[in-house]
C-alpha cells in the first residue's frame, strides 16, 4: 500500500511572515514551496524552481512559526514554485487547517489530479493562467502544459471554491490578439474573477525579456467579468 506523504517531507524554500497581497483581503503568511517544471521567462522566483536547495527551511520551523501566530493571522498561503508538484502538500494543508488557519494556494494547475485532491481542503486559489491554452508552450517551454492548466481550471470552477485567475502580460509573450482570445476562453469557462498583472522586472533573470515594454489594454477589456482589475 502507498504511504501517504507526511508534511515533514515538504520542501520549503522560504516563508513570508506577513502578506496582505498574496491572498487579497486576508492577513496571511506565505509558505514558498520548492520546485517547478515550467520555465516562464518572467518568473520572479527562479530560485524556487529546483526541487531542493541548501537553504531549505524545515517543516518544524514552519510549525513553530504557525503556533506563534495562531491568533494573529487569518490564513496561510502555499505558493512557489509550484506547490502541487509535491505529494506532501496535502498533509501540510491539513496540518495548517487543524491549527485553525484558512488555507490559500497559488498554482498554475500543472498537476491536475493532485490539484483536484487538494481542492476540498482549500478556501481560496490564486490560479495563474499563462496564455490562451493552445499558446502555453510559448510561455512555459513545455508541450501539453495548456491542457493540464485547462483541466485544473475547469476543476476549480466546478468546485465553487473562491478564486482569482491571474495572467501576467508582457508584449514579447502575449499580443493584444492573444489577450482577446484569452478573454473569450475564460468567459466561456465561466471565470468571474480575473486580474491582469503587468510584467515587473524585479526578480526576473536578466536578459530574458525587454524591461520597458508594456501591453496597453482598452479600459473596457474586463467589463464582462464580475470582478476585474489590472495591476
Ligand atoms: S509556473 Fe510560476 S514558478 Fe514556474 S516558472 Fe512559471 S512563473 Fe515561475
Amino acid at each position: 500500500m502507498n504511504r501517504k506523504p507526511d508534511a515533514a517531507e515538504l520542501h520549503v524554500g522560504g516563508l513570508a511572515r506577513l502578506s496582505t497581497c498574496d491572498w487579497p483581503g486576508e492577513l496571511a503568511a506565505t509558505v514558498f514551496c520548492q520546485g517547478c517544471a515550467w520555465d516562464c521567462a518572467y518568473c520572479h522566483n527562479t530560485h524556487l524552481r529546483p526541487t531542493r536547495t541548501d537553504t531549505q527551511m524545515s517543516w518544524q520551523e514552519i510549525l513553530r512559526f504557525l503556533e506563534s501566530r495562531r491568533d494573529l493571522l487569518d490564513a496561510i498561503v502555499f505558493s512557489g514554485g509550484e506547490p502541487t508538484l509535491q505529494t506532501a502538500l496535502l498533509d501540510a494543508v491539513e496540518v495548517v487547517r487543524s491549527l485553525g488557519f484558512r488555507v490559500g494556494l497559488h498554482t498554475a494547475g500543472m498537476a491536475p489530479e493532485r490539484f483536484a485532491a487538494l481542492l476540498p481542503s482549500l478556501d481560496w486559489v490564486g490560479f495563474d493562467v499563462k496564455a490562451p491554452f493552445s499558446a502555453y508552450p510559448r510561455i512555459t517551454g513545455v508541450e501539453q502544459s495548456g491542457g493540464k492548466a485547462l483541466t485544473s481550471l475547469r476543476g476549480l470552477i466546478a468546485s465553487g471554491i473562491s478564486y482569482e485567475v491571474r495572467t501576467t502580460v508582457h508584449p514579447a509573450l502575449l499580443s493584444f490578439a492573444d489577450m482577446l482570445e484569452l478573454r473569450a476562453q475564460l468567459l466561456d469557462l465561466g471565470v468571474e474573477n480575473f486580474a491582469v498583472q503587468q510584467f515587473r522586472v524585479q526578480g526576473v533573470l536578466p536578459g530574458r525579456l525587454p524591461v520597458t515594454a508594456k501591453l496597453v489594454l482598452p479600459q473596457d477589456y474586463g467589463i464582462r467579468f464580475v470582478h476585474f482589475c489590472i495591476r
